[in-house]
This record gives structure tokens, C-alpha cells and sequence, in this order.
């Protein structure tokens, strides 16, 4: 009967479609997992600073390369706006037998303020900060609010 025998490969078939869509399924819910990091580390340009959520950067980042101050309270990331930190790239500074020495360049972390960053880059200016969309997709009104007080401009 061909009827029957043509009906046999297109279960099997179907079989296989279920399978797939389930992977699909686990896949999604990776993604929307909120404990699983999906955001790459800040890499900044050289000369230029980046915009990064404290909870997107390496968990041992904790102090402020400008004012040498905390960027955590206590190894816990602030409230909002204090949960944004300003990122560039620099070598960072050490003293050996009381000489001062130069690490390799690498990512330096800075509160979001004038200040902190002018200390150690009095050409700073606020339009060399670059806010990526994912950043500001995230932002809530307070650190819009900062970022306004601060003259750096993003686009939603
Ligand atoms: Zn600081």
C-alpha cells in the first residue's frame, strides 16, 4: 500500500521537528536568564572612555582611578546612578623600592564625574564618553539625570 507506506517517513520527520524545537526553547531561555552575563567587558578606544554598568565589569574592579575612592560600598554595587562607572584605557601606576612604575595598559575604571577623570586627564572632555544603545537601553531616569549633569550626550 503506498499510502500507508508514505505516511511513515513524514512522522518520523515530525519526530525530529519536535527535537529541534526544543533545543530552540532551552536556547531562549538562556537568554533571558538574568544571571547569565551576555555583556562583553568594556573595551574602550584609546583616548576614549566608555560608559559601563559596575555589574557588567569584572567582578574585581573597586576602586576609582581618579580619586583612588571606592567604586562599591562594601563590595556591593550603589544604587543607581552610582551603579555607572566611567572606563578607559591607561597603564596603572605602582611604586617598587619607592620608583614609580607603569603597568601594561589595560582597562581603568572611573566614578562618573568630572573630577575624578580631569585628575588624571585635564584634556577630558565630556564628548570622548561613548554610551553604547545596550547601555542606554537600560538607563532609569537617575542616571539619565547624572549624565545630563555631567554634559555626556547618548542616543536612545
Ligand atoms: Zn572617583
Amino acid at each position: 500500500m503506498p499510502c500507508g507506506r508514505g505516511k511513515k517517513p513524514h512522522k518520523a520527520t515530525q519526530k525530529r521537528k519536535g527535537k529541534a524545537n526544543k533545543r530552540n526553547e532551552t536556547a531562549l531561555a538562556y537568554l533571558d536568564d538574568p544571571d547569565q552575563p551576555q555583556v562583553p567587558p568594556p573595551r574602550p578606544p584609546d583616548g576614549g572612555y566608555v560608559i559601563y554598568f559596575l555589574k557588567d565589569c569584572d567582578n574585581k574592579v573597586s576602586k576609582c582611578y581618579g580619586c583612588k575612592g571606592n567604586l562599591k560600598h562594601e563590595g556591593q554595587i550603589p544604587q543607581p546612578p552610582g551603579d555607572l562607572v566611567v572606563v578607559s584605557r591607561g597603564r596603572r601606576e605602582y611604586f617598587k623600592d619607592g620608583t614609580k612604575l607603569y603597568g601594561e595598559i589595560n582597562n581603568i575604571y572611573f566614578h562618573l564625574s568630572e573630577q575624578c577623570i580631569k585628575s588624571k586627564n585635564t584634556f577630558f572632555v565630556p564628548s570622548l564618553v561613548y554610551v553604547a544603545p545596550y547601555v542606554v537601553s537600560q538607563f532609569q531616569q537617575d542616571h539619565k539625570d547624572l549624565l545630563d549633569q555631567c554634559s555626556i550626550t547618548y542616543n536612545i
